[in-house]
């Protein structure tokens, strides 16, 4: 009797939806890694991001805070490319037994466009993985893979949560497949001779080898690397000649060296891009879906008229 009582008890434990003190916790290093672990987790993970909304992961200082929470963690979940040049240190000084989950598993990795002796300078100080593009997540097919780890990360780290893991990946990479196909329709919408952008920091790369758009950015791969005065006079000559109609600022750069490059060059500034950060509950890009549409609407409505 008392041996049926406790299996009952603990089958209701297993199809009962996770107590908020019986969350997986999951550390993800910044807002766009840790919308996809809510996306995948649901109710039995607790998602803590080190880098929030508008914050700047290339650069980024942890606090205390953040050992604690890595220190807390069952999985830490990782971009790795060389974005998250701090996080080793972090991770190491924090003590904990977390799992380091690389989302990036399974890409075909792009080199940074390194535009000839331009950005001689910018990489002296940098790190090893500074010549491949970190910048995955901009193609969608690449987000799909980041859901795809991070679900089997999940499974791993909670197998009682397996079928709620899966079905809240299949539904999600359903939306990431919906989201893929609008992003070709409004590319399509764009005259081929228009197809091509400047932006600050070289973070589309990803986005323009699978969407068929150029960028072409000041900035490289890093949001580290300092723009040199022959980097700017290089994308002035070039939008020139190529009479490129439209700059961009980003979310997470210094609006003056764009506007700069407007005023002397008399392209359009075409809009905000959110490349490597969300935005607050509030804004235009709460979610990595959401940032996606913004940043394809914004193109189609500078480039298309
Ligand atoms: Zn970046």
């Amino acid at each position: 009797m008392i041996r049926i009582a406790v299996v009952v008890l603990s089958l209701l434990a297993a199809a009962l939806p996770a107590r908020a003190q019986e969350r997986i916790g999951v550390v993800a290093s910044f807002s766009i890694l840790g919308d996809f672990v809510r996306s995948v987790g649901g109710d039995r993970v607790a998602v803590t991001t080190l880098v929030g909304p508008t914050g700047d992961v290339h650069v980024y200082t942890p606090s205390p805070r953040d050992a604690k929470q890595i220190a807390d963690a069952r999985l830490v979940v990782v971009n790795g490319l060389g974005l998250e040049g701090w996080l080793p240190r972090l991770v190491q000084s924090s003590g904990g037994k977390a799992t380091i989950v690389t989302v990036t598993k399974g890409i075909k990795t792009r080199e940074a466009d390194e535009g000839g002796d331009a950005h001689g300078h910018s990489h002296s100080q940098g790190h090893g993985d500074e010549h491949t593009d970190p910048h995955a997540w901009q193609s969608v097919p690449n987000a799909k893979i980041y859901v795809a780890n991070i679900r089997d990360a999940l499974i791993g780290a909670d197998p009682a949560g397996e079928a709620t893991y899966r079905a809240n990946a299949e539904a999600y990479l359903a939306k990431l497949d919906a989201l893929d196909r609008e992003v070709r329709e409004q590319v399509a919408k764009i005259p081929a001779g228009a197809r091509k952008v400047i932006s600050t920091h070289d973070a589309f790369g990803y986005f323009a080898d699978a969407y068929g758009i150029t960028f072409i950015a000041p900035q490289g791969v890093s949001t580290e690397s300092e723009v040199s005065a022959r980097d700017v006079a290089r994308i002035i000559k070039q939008i020139r000649a190529s009479k490129i109609p439209a700059v961009f600022l980003e979310n997470i750069s210094d609006p003056r060296l764009i506007q700069r490059i407007a005023a002397e060059t008399g392209a359009k500034i075409g809009g905000t891009l959110y490349s490597d950060s969300l935005t607050a509950e509030n804004g235009d890009a709460p979610t990595y879906i959401d940032m996606v549409r913004h940043n394809i609407r914004t193109l189609t409505s500078a480039l298309a008229g």
